[in-house]
């Protein structure tokens, strides 16, 4: 009897033993596919983008409503646990505010234009500007006119986006294009909008100036009155178009990041950073950017904070501010923290979208580390595959990962993100729970696993 009691107070030591073992050294990948799962379940990251653009509203860059934003990030972190929660401020040059923005052709045929100020914009006198219009159906041909063959005109730009090639629009047109017609002489800027929908609604976006060119007003067109306007030129020559633009200079403002950690249990002082923007275009309520990516990124930390073991290494959310206007917030960071940035183990950005996440690319130095390859697998159940592009990690990453921080970027599903972006329509009723749940997912994921393996993947300064 005793020896059978023996036994069994034995056999049950060992099963408990076997337990408690297992409960203590459940694997990294069993806890990250947890934490996809509960992302997934809970709708965290919709409910969090659901809030702030409803909450909150749009947030442009140096304004009340984004330091709103900030104030209700900070308390968001707060309620949701993050363990140190701060904001960091910083001037921003270029503060601006729109105004009115009205367009018409004059002459042969009237009729309204439907537009919208491009950020940064000078505005036109009061009573507008009527003039000629000088049209080019791309950037390049505009660009091999002579200085002053554009004198005293209004110069249109039609090209057209195609897929996957924003940023040779918003580079070479939206950003450049105004001081370029002005080098030339003309006296305003317009350019279809950098956008891939054939809504009447105009895409904004921010220009900038070349020092030493006379700065004239900038403006984007909807998709179907560019066309209006190529149809018309075929037709007629001495098209005539009245613009008006009321946007007023602002002067230094001030943007701020905010920042919010779950602190590491093992190497606190090693930094997993995930990154999403605070700040919006001033037309819609800024859901798809970067409202979902907020939600995401806000969403990942604090499901990694609930769980009942702290993460090995310092898990930090950045929300960062001024990105639309220069990616201001991303490089204060960078040089803020340059002090600290050895410490940053890897970092990524969620600013596309909803998603869902299709690949993982990379930005680091060796990439065949084995925690990368687990990364991979981890993400592969939720549709995830290993990307060949090489990756900065997002707009706010870049200047940090210029500087040597390692960068995954998780690569989204743009499919009508650039439909959306910088107009009227980017609100939150566009977001589909399943595509922004699984974004959450691979962005838990990842920062779950660079939180708790190997990690000697750091780029050589
Ligand atoms: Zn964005």
């Amino acid at each position: 009897m005793q020896s059978r009691l023996h036994h069994h107070v034995l056999v049950l030591g060992t099963v408990l033993a076997a337990l408690v073992a297992s409960t203590a050294m459940a694997s990294p990948e069993s806890t990250a596919a947890a934490l996809a799962k509960k992302a997934q379940d809970t709708s965290l990251a919709l409910k969090i983008a659901t809030d702030l653009t409803t909450e909150i509203g749009a947030r442009l860059y140096g304004s009340e409503s984004e330091k709103r934003a900030a104030d209700w990030a900070v308390k968001r972190f707060k309620k949701y646990g993050f363990d140190k929660v701060w904001m960091e401020s910083f001037p921003v040059e270029r503060g601006w505010k729109r105004g009115l923005e009205t367009a018409s052709v004059t002459s042969p045929s009237p009729q309204n234009l439907v537009i919208t100020a491009l950020g940064g914009s000078v505005p036109t006198p009061e009573e507008g500007i009527e003039a000629e219009i000088a049209l080019f159906k791309t950037i390049d041909a505009m660009l091999e006119q002579p200085e002053g063959s554009l004198k005293g005109k209004i110069a249109v730009v039609t090209q057209a986006m195609v897929i996957g090639g924003y940023s040779k629009i918003s580079g070479a047109i939206r950003s450049k294009g105004p001081s370029e017609a002005a080098r030339r002489g003309a006296i305003a800027f317009l350019m279809r909008s950098a956008g891939t929908d054939n809504d009447r609604m105009a895409h904004t976006g921010g220009t900038s100036y070349l020092p030493e060119i006379p700065r004239i007003p900038a403006a984007a067109l909807s998709v179907p009155d560019a066309q209006q306007l190529d149809r018309l030129s075929e037709r007629f020559d001495n098209i005539r178009i009245k613009l008006v633009l009321t946007p007023e200079e602002l002067g230094t403002v001030t943007s701020q990041n905010v920042i919010a950690e779950i602190t590491g249990s093992e190497r606190p002082d090693e930094i997993v950073l995930l990154g999403a923007h605070l700040d919006s275009w001033d037309l819609g309520t800024g859901a798809i950017d970067d409202g979902a990516g907020v939600g995401i990124v806000m969403a990942a930390g604090k499901l990694i904070g609930d769980l009942p073991n702290p993460p090995k290494r310092t898990i930090r959310v950045v929300l960062f501010g001024a990105e639309e206007i220069g990616i201001i917030g991303g490089q204060f960071y960078a040089d803020s923290h340059a002090d600290e940035l050895a410490n940053h183990i890897v970092a990524t950005e969620a600013d596309a979208g909803q998603g869902p996440v299709q690949f993982m690319n990379i930005g680091l130095e060796n990439t065949l580390d084995p925690s990368l390859a687990t990364i991979r697998n981890a993400l592969q159940p939720l549709g995830v595959k290993a990307g060949r592009s090489k990756s900065s990690g997002g707009p706010d990453i870049g200047p940090m990962h210029s500087k040597g921080v390692p960068a995954i970027g998780l690569s989204m599903f743009t499919d009508d993100y650039f439909d959306l972006h910088h107009t009227s329509n980017d609100t939150i009723d566009k977001i589909k729970p399943e595509r922004i749940n699984q974004s959450a997912a691979a962005f838990v994921v990842t920062a779950y696993l660079a939180s708790e393996l190997g990690g000697y993947y750091r780029i050589q300064p």
